[in-house]
């Protein structure tokens, strides 16, 4: 048994909605409940919670009496700022110091407030104001008058004057002033302290925001085309009835404009709104955008965000505050938020796979997480794509969703005239520049005369993937994972996208000691680098990974990009997501084999999925843009789609794919990875799993197999995938899957063999 300290928090931070809601992620993700508060609280909350010790405002040096040990406590504070009880026991090296924290609150020596604790470090500065009573013309003059008289009250007049002069001193009203800045002006520290023991002036700790506030002008929001007030009219009709409703719309059809129609709407009603986006990269645009309509009222919220930054946003939701973060626009783990009265989600780029979380646990996927979250508020939910995830769709068409389709652009621009680049004919003709085919190059060249931008897509980073021996086709690997290294010819390494380990190139053959090593494959770094030789005069940046992990590198590259200081774009799947520019003339896709070949379920879905939202960036504002996508296999029936805009056609051919072969959306995943640094007892540990379960789930069960990339981090990988009809009970199955892995892990062999559960994996 202990005392209570202190308290922690006067009203808690946490709501019941909330712990419901993480209930139910533990219990759907079957995740340990520790994991999702891990998750969803930041961490600073999480931090014991310590009284935190300031000096008094108002303190003046040596005109205390102190003993020595309050001496000691006070130097501190002047050289710290502010100190916890820990840190000042420390110092003055005894246990208990509360009583002589107490001697010198007594005298207004040190101050303790309540709210100033670590767990939530706010941004005290000290302000300086008039004294209420003297706080009218009347006895302002008297009191200059008086000090007028006293030759040695020059600093203290000025000090008044430049404080009523600061403090904006109309209609009674005083915005205070911080004490710095009176300082700057050439004030005197010691005149204002003077003025203060006289009671004339105040000085005073006030928290002060962290979140920037944007003075921007709040625009009008702009009238709906007829189409656009169509659809809008169409969703609020959907969710009469429905709580969800799906925004099928073309891209640059202005969803966004109507997002912002629906918002205002719900702002009006005085509702919470949550805007989920899949990445924050994509954000800065937006931001910008609804920050345009809305100020102060919304509030950003992701995972980079620093830490009381976060807590700040939480309060204010928490708290219901009228006049600021009444929209959220966040990443996934905005979901965790405490919503008072929220009435309005919309998910953006519904299909995104980034509203999953892979690691760490929970695996939840935000998009779903948010459906769950809107029922326990009575809130309605938009899903909104130009591409939609093959399983929205499919709730829209069994009617669990509204559905809501734009087939036009905003403004009537054409959607983009996409043909395909012959890259078997090409090779055969040797007319291939590289990994250029010259129809590309020669529509670039086009593109560049008109004086338009031109973005290409390669998904994949770094320079190329394979180095290998031309002898005996020895190629460099890994030494953690089975997967071989991609060469990175900026840092000159041949690195890890997996761990991260890397190792500078080797000279010859690893196996047989020849020199002849080829370059296999190509990243966005090689895209770049052979660009500059077939385009010299243009400039050139690359929007990856590798590009944009300084502080606001992707945000200053965007500018660049929007300020036409870039001809071309070349980037990873970053540059196909939402982004807005009026002048991108033409789209380069530079491999559409790599995506369709990759070995998963999705990989048509996500193909489609990619090159369309990239096309999507061609030709937006006045003009019909071009795009021009390389193959080797040009009549793929997914590139044909694409080339024909035609979702619908896509959708219906590969939902027939997913039913004839059970995959969601008529079937369920659970997927059970199991790993260990021996593969052997991993061999065995997984046959028994795969058995245990096969006596139940049959021939829905999948596995034991080693996945594509089989070892990660020294530990060997098997997954074994478990499929369950859309109508089975998931709690059921789940029961039954938890009970299997208990039973499993009890056995003392297998104890160290970590199992990662992902349900419905992307
Ligand atoms: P989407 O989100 O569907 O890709 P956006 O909302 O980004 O489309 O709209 C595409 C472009 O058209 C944007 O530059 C946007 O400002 C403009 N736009 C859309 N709707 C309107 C409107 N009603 N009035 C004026 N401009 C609009
Ligand atoms: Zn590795
Ligand atoms: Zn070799």
């Amino acid at each position: 048994v202990k005392y209570v300290e202190t308290i922690l928090d006067e009203q808690p931070i946490i709501t019941q909605k909330q712990l419901t809601l993480w209930d139910w992620i533990a219990s759907y993700y079957m995740a340990d409940i520790g994991d999702v508060m891990n998750a969803a609280v930041p961490s600073n909350f999480k931090l014991a919670s310590e009284t935190i010790i300031f000096l008094h405002p108002s303190y003046e040096r040596d005109h205390e009496n102190l003993s020595n040990r309050e001496y000691l406590i006070v130097e501190a504070l002047e050289l710290q700022e502010s100190l916890t009880l820990k840190e000042i026991a420390e110092i003055i090296q005894i246990k208990t110091i509360q009583p002589i924290i107490k001697l010198l609150i007594e005298k207004k020596v040190v101050i303790v407030s309540e709210e100033l604790k670590s767990k939530y470090n706010p941004k005290y500065l000290s302000f300086v104001k008039v004294h209420e009573d003297y706080n009218n013309e009347t006895s302002l003059g008297d009191i200059l008058n008086a000090l007028e008289k006293d030759k040695r009250a020059e600093g203290q007049v000025s000090a008044l004057l430049k404080t009523v002069q600061l403090t904006k001193w109309t209609d009674q009203k005083q915005i205070p002033v911080t004490k710095k800045q009176l300082i700057e002006t050439g004030i005197s520290e010691s005149s204002i302290q003077t003025l203060a023991k006289k009671g004339i002036l105040e000085i005073f700790l006030s928290e002060i925001s962290r979140l920037e506030e944007s003075d921007d002008k709040v625009h009008k929001i702009k009238a709906l085309s007829p189409a656009q007030e169509n659809a809008f009219t169409e969703i609020k009709s959907a969710f009469v009835e429905k709580d969800i409703c799906l925004l099928h719309g073309v891209t640059s059809s202005g969803k966004t404009e109507i997002y912002v129609k629906l918002i205002q709407e719900a702002l009006d009603k005085e509702e919470q709104v949550l805007f989920l986006l899949p990445e924050i990269a994509l954000t800065t645009q937006l931001i910008t955008r609804l920050k345009a309509y809305f100020g102060d009222l919304v509030g950003v919220y992701h995972s980079r965000f620093n830490q009381n930054e976060r807590i700040e946003i939480w309060n204010h939701i928490l708290n219901n505050s009228k006049n600021q973060y009444r929209i959220v626009l966040g990443a996934r783990s905005s979901v965790f938020l405490p919503f008072q009265n929220l009435g309005l989600i919309i998910v953006d780029e519904e299909h995104e796979n980034s509203f999953k979380q892979y690691d760490p646990s929970p695996r939840y996927n935000a998009r779903d997480v948010s459906i769950v979250l809107a029922k326990q508020h009575q809130a309605k939910v938009l899903l909104g794509s130009a591409t939609p995830a093959l399983e929205s769709y499919f709730n829209a068409k069994e009617n669990r969703y509204g559905l809501v389709e734009l087939f036009e652009r905003y403004g009537g621009v054409q959607l983009p005239e996409i043909q395909c680049a012959d890259l078997e004919k090409e090779t055969k003709n040797r007319s291939m520049k590289s990994h250029f085919s010259s129809f590309l190059l020669t529509e670039m060249e086009e593109a560049l005369k008109r004086k338009e931008q031109i973005i290409l897509f390669q998904n994949r980073r770094g320079y190329t993937p394979l180095w290998s021996c031309e002898m005996c086709n020895w190629t460099v690997q890994c030494k953690n994972c089975d997967v071989s290294l991609t060469y990175h010819k900026a840092s000159n390494v041949l690195k890890c996208h997996y761990c991260g380990y890397f190792v500078s190139p080797p000279s010859s053959c690893g196996a047989c000691g020849s020199k002849k090593l080829k370059m296999l494959g190509f990243g966005t770094e090689k895209i770049e680098d052979e660009l500059v030789m077939f385009l010299p005069k243009i400039t050139v940046q690359r929007l990856d990974l590798d590009s944009t992990r300084a502080k606001n590198a992707y945000q200053r590259i965007i500018e660049d990009f929007e300020n036409r200081k870039i001809d071309v774009l070349i980037g990873t799947q970053m540059v196909t997501k939402g982004l807005d520019f009026d002048n991108v003339g033409l789209v380069g896709v530079l491999s559409a084999d790599q995506m369709l070949k990759f070995p998963d379920f999705r990989a048509f879905e996500r193909s489609y999925q990619l090159m369309s939202q990239v096309a999507g960036r061609a030709g937006r504002k006045s003009k019909r843009g071009k795009v021009i996508i390389q193959s080797f296999d040009p009549n793929h029936w997914i590139i044909q789609k694409v080339m024909q805009h035609d979702y619908i056609g896509m959708y219906t051919q590969e939902i027939l794919e997913r039913k004839n072969f059970n995959y969601p959306p008529f079937y369920r995943i659970i997927t059970l990875q199991l790993r260990h640094r021996d593969s052997n007892l991993l061999e065995v540990a997984a046959a028994e799993l795969g058995n245990s379960l096969k006596v139940i789930f049959k021939d829905r069960l999948l596995g034991p197999e080693t996945p594509l990339v089989g070892r990660v981090r020294n530990l060997f990988l098997k997954n074994i995938t478990i499929k369950f009809e859309r109508t089975a009970s998931p709690p059921k199955v789940k029961k039954i899957i938890a009970d299997k892995l208990n039973e499993f892990q009890s056995q003392h062999d297998y104890r160290s063999v970590r199992v990662v559960i992902d349900v419905d994996p992307q």
